[in-house]
């Protein structure tokens, strides 16, 4: 069920809970900033997930709200991630879903990096 980005911040989401290391994940990469973990349900051979620790929503409350050096750091670790994950020798996808038209779920920002395999179109139709 797509969520409603405008919403404050929920503590009690998903990933809010794996930072908080209530429920496991599968980490590929930490720091102070941001931790990436292997999505649960993979929809692509690599599909790994890229969060801030920082309480945003979406990617509109992170680009309103986050310090200049946490935005750094955020947009440098997913391709530091997409390297270590081999994901970027041939190529890769990111997608960042914002909202109930961006069919986002999990109402804590997050950056899917897809690779492993051609991905085909951007979009299904
Ligand atoms: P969204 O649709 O919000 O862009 O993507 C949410 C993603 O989170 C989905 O790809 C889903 O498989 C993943 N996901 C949901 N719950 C969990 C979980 O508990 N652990 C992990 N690792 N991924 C999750």
């Amino acid at each position: 069920m797509p969520i409603d980005p405008t919403q404050p911040y929920d503590e009690s989401n998903i990933f809010a809970r794996i930072l908080r290391g209530e429920i496991p994940s599968r980490a590929v990469y930490e720091d102070e900033w941001a931790l990436a973990f292997h999505d649960i349900a993979p929809q692509s051979p690599v599909h790994i997930l890229v969060i801030p620790k920082g309480a945003y929503v979406s990617w509109d409350d992170f680009a309103a709200k986050a310090s200049d050096p946490e935005i750094a750091d955020f947009t440098r670790t997913i391709a530091k991630v997409a390297a270590s994950v081999g994901a970027d020798s041939q190529g890769y996808r990111l997608l960042s879903n914002v909202g109930k038209r961006g069919g986002q779920e999990v109402p804590h920002l997050h950056v899917h990096i897809f690779g492993g395999a051609p991905l085909g179109p951007m979009l299904s139709r």
